[in-house]
């Protein structure tokens, strides 16, 4: 072997790799994944590249991954025809540049999470040291020569010109020399079960090479012919030759090994399927692989979009929301994965849904998008507005199905939502799904109704409180109003700091006492949230604290009557009143909606409310 020059891991990579050998080793396996999901990364950047340059893939046409095992050598090989890496590339990218996942990676053990979706952190390469003492990459870029990369993970790796010289045409071979406990990984059987697992949703064809043993009619060699038949001996040679063309040609039965390359995977990819046959736990494996989550998502929508423009989407409502999503809520939108004409675009393209869906999950894939042009120019086409609008009904779609029907998979039909959702007949029992949903991700509708004029009724339906009546169940509006009194004429509301605050308010008391609902507004948006509904079905959406409430089964003349009568009784203790606070309120009257508690202090009709003045101190959202 060529002497390489020689590097230095640099420390963090060295003790990642530590780590990940000692925290891993009973996954061992993870490092085929991890090895598939880059040669699949690599392949999907040179076809990306090819969209500017055709002639990018002059130097090996098919995209493909081939996997390789040599049980008697103990070594598995990796190759792929992908973007490769020239000579700076191996040094960044296997071994001196570590990267910001690294960080992660030893943040999260130092939790205790489960470390085995490595790759979420961006140091997938390194698991190749749980089954192998030494890794050898040969890499070849277009317009570079072939490398190779070798190292025995004892702190140094080398690079060097391969002494083969141009092999790969393009892309990436890497060679594992199997460490003794890991013998099993030359074994084809143990491959392709691992190939198959981890390459469902590799839209590359990934080929194992497979060794058959397959019985032959062999010539049985005469005897007395091969008893004398000495090396160099040319008279011999001509006897055996007769022997050969003889037309009585005994034969023997005898097995060979004979290999072939079998493909592993089918690559359909998962969106272009009809949904009626991928099953649940499809859906959710797909939603783990592409957003390497650990946790199973929510619920999920199928659907080709039809019409204006033709595209597929599976959308996903992850099962846990990110613990940084709303402290990121300004600088973060929706991050979809985008693929024209099956090209990944990126797997994070932004404004495809509003802001406050930032927590959906999913892949896109047009075929009506230009692909030769940049990302930047494709973010203004005027298609993808289009694109955004159904989106967004979809994932509305999603949510209002969840809600009413517990349904997570979609027919993928590209039906007409709108119709449907008149038909809808109106459930004020949510499924517990829904209830789950809004515990996980409510905040984001509350911004939706708020930042989303044009769905905000759709939104608003989406809402959920506590109320006075239903204690720690979620309510909608919908649910408010079957329970109302058919004479109420709005919709009562309280907001503060926590349940126990409202709870125990003496405002709420008389509206128990006549048997009306109070919603509690206790999450710090949900006031501001709710000034944007003036009212719902007819009704006005009405805060309790505020002056000028009025019950609806009041008869106006006894309501005036008693109302001039304590007026002139406690004219004096309001005059009283208003000298002791003067300065400090604005207004002191007399006020009948109080139960038990001597007095009360209001807001004016309008102004702010003490709970919302609490807010803005605050300046949370
Ligand atoms: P990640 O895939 O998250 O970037 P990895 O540790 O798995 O992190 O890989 C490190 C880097 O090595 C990749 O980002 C890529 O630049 C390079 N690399 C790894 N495998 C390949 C490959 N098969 N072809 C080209 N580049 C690769
Ligand atoms: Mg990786």
């Amino acid at each position: 072997e060529a002497e390489g020059e020689k590097f230095e891991f640099q420390a963090e990579v060295s003790r990642l790799m530590d780590i990940i050998i000692n925290s891993l080793y009973k996954t061992k396996e993870i490092f085929l994944r991890e090895l598939i999901s880059n040669a699949s990364d690599a392949l999907d950047k040179i076809r990306f590249m090819a969209i500017g340059d055709a002639s990018a893939l002059e130097t090996k046409p098919d995209l493909e991954l081939r996997i390789q095992a040599n049980k008697d050598k103990n070594t598995l090989v990796i190759r792929d025809t992908g973007v490769g890496m020239d000579r700076n590339d191996m040094v960044n990218n296997l071994g001196t540049v570590a990267k910001s996942g690294t960080a992660n990676f030893m943040d999260a053990l130092a939790e205790g999470q489960d470390l085995s979706l490595i790759g979420q952190f961006g140091v997938g390469f390194y698991s190749i040291y749980l089954v192998a003492d030494k890794v050898r990459v040969a890499s070849k870029k277009n317009g570079a020569e072939q490398y190779v990369w070798e190292s025995t993970a004892d702190g140094v790796f080398t690079v060097v010109k391969d002494p083969r010289g141009d092999t790969l045409g393009r892309g990436t071979e890497i060679t594992l020399y199997l460490k003794d406990g890991a013998k099993e990984f030359a074994k084809t059987d143990v491959l392709e079960g691992l190939v198959k697992r981890y390459s469902e949703f590799i839209s590359f064809p990934i080929y194992l090479e497979k060794s058959y043993k397959e019985e032959v009619e062999v010539p049985v060699e005469e005897e007395e012919v091969e008893s004398v038949t000495t090396e160099g001996d040319e008279d011999e040679e001509e006897e055996f030759e007769e022997v050969e063309v003889s037309d009585d040609v005994k034969t023997k039965k005898e097995m060979i090994t004979k290999t072939v390359w079998e493909r592993v995977n089918t690559n359909v990819a998962i969106w272009s399927r009809p949904s009626s046959e991928i099953t649940d736990e499809e859906y959710s494996n797909f939603y783990n692989a592409f957003t390497k989550d650990t946790v199973a998502p929510q619920s999920w929508i199928h659907f080709k979009a039809e019409g204006e423009m033709e595209f597929k989407s599976i959308l996903y409502i992850p099962g846990e929301a990110p613990s940084d999503l709303y402290d990121t809520y300004y600088t973060k939108t929706a991050q979809l994965r985008l693929y024209v004409k099956k090209v990944l675009i990126s797997d994070e393209f932004e404004e495809l849904l509003p802001r406050y869906m930032n927590f959906i999950r999913g892949v896109v894939d047009s075929d009506d998008l230009p692909l030769n042009v940049s990302r930047e120019t494709l973010q203004q086409h005027k298609l993808l507005k289009v694109m955004a609008k159904k989106l967004t009904r979809k994932v509305l779609e999603m949510l209002r199905r969840l809600a009413s029907k517990g349904h997570t998979s979609e027919p993928d039909e590209a039906e007409e939502e709108e119709e449907e959702e008149e038909s809808e007949t109106k459930k004020v029992v949510d499924n517990e799904k829904y209830i789950k949903f809004w515990e996980t991700f409510g905040k984001s509708i509350k911004l939706g109704v708020v930042e989303d004029m044009v769905n905000r009724a759709k939104l608003v339906k989406l809402l959920r409180f506590r109320s006075s009546l239903e204690g720690n169940n979620w309510t909608s509006l919908e649910g408010y109003l079957s329970r109302a009194k058919d004479w109420q004429k709005s919709i009562y509301y309280l907001a503060g700091e926590s349940m126990e605050a409202v709870q125990k308010s003496p405002f709420v008391e008389k509206f128990k006492s006549k048997g009306l609902e109070v919603l509690f507004l206790v999450d710090s948006i949900d006031e501001y949230c709710i000034q944007q509904i003036p009212e719902f079905e007819g009704k006005k959406l009405q805060s309790i604290s505020k002056e000028g409430l009025k019950f609806g089964d009041e008869d106006e003349k006894t309501v005036k009557s008693r109302e001039k009568y304590y007026k002139e009784a406690f004219a004096s203790l309001v005059e009283y009143l208003k000298t002791l606070f003067k300065g400090k309120i604005k207004e002191v009257a007399i006020s009948h909606r109080i139960e038990s508690a001597p007095s009360v202090i209001v807001t004016g009709r309008y102004g702010h409310s003490a709970n919302m003045e609490r807010i803005m101190r605050t300046q949370s959202i």
